[in-house]
């Protein structure tokens, strides 16, 4: 599927219709170029979600956590890492391995390989100040 939105509003209607497809175990990955929306994105799924609490960049700390009574979700954010090697260092197997939450990750091409096949891939593109193209594969 693939779609324009023309504001950040319409990304997060965006997102509370992705929200309704998705649950525990899902794996999410994020590509686009720094600006495109990925974590603006995931905010607003979280909030769709009944997450409160703010979701704010992963990029400096790799990895934030946001729980929510039994629910939880793993953002994570590769940006700053070159390697698979180094993506496997942070434990990225155990976070793909951990099917009790959701898992969202920012900057995902260094462990390709290694996502799951269900993984639902999203592709942000922008295309004008407040557009972006948007890409959704594997969510049905
Ligand atoms: P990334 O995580 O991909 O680097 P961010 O989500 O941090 O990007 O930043 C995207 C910025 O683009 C946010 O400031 C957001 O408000 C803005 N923006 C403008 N138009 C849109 C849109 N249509 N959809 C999503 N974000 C948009
Ligand atoms: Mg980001």
């Amino acid at each position: 599927m693939e779609v324009s939105t023309h504001s950040p509003q319409e990304t997060k209607k965006l997102a509370f219709e992705i929200a309704k497809k998705i649950s525990k175990g899902s794996i999410i990955a994020l590509y686009g170029d720094l600006g495109a929306g990925k974590t603006a994105f995931t905010r607003y799924l979280a909030g769709a979600l009944g997450f409160k609490s703010r979701v704010q960049s992963p990029t400096f700390v790799v990895a934030r956590r946001y729980e929510r009574g039994d629910l939880a979700i793993n953002h994570i954010d590769l940006y700053r890492l070159t390697s698979k090697q180094e993506a496997e260092e942070i434990g990225i197997d155990d976070f793909l391995k951990n099917r009790e939450c959701i898992t969202i990750i920012e900057w995902p091409e260094i462990i390709d390989g290694i996502l799951p096949k269900e993984t639902i891939r999203i592709f942000f593109e922008y295309t004008g100040e407040n557009e972006r193209t948007i890409k959704i594969q594997n969510l049905y």
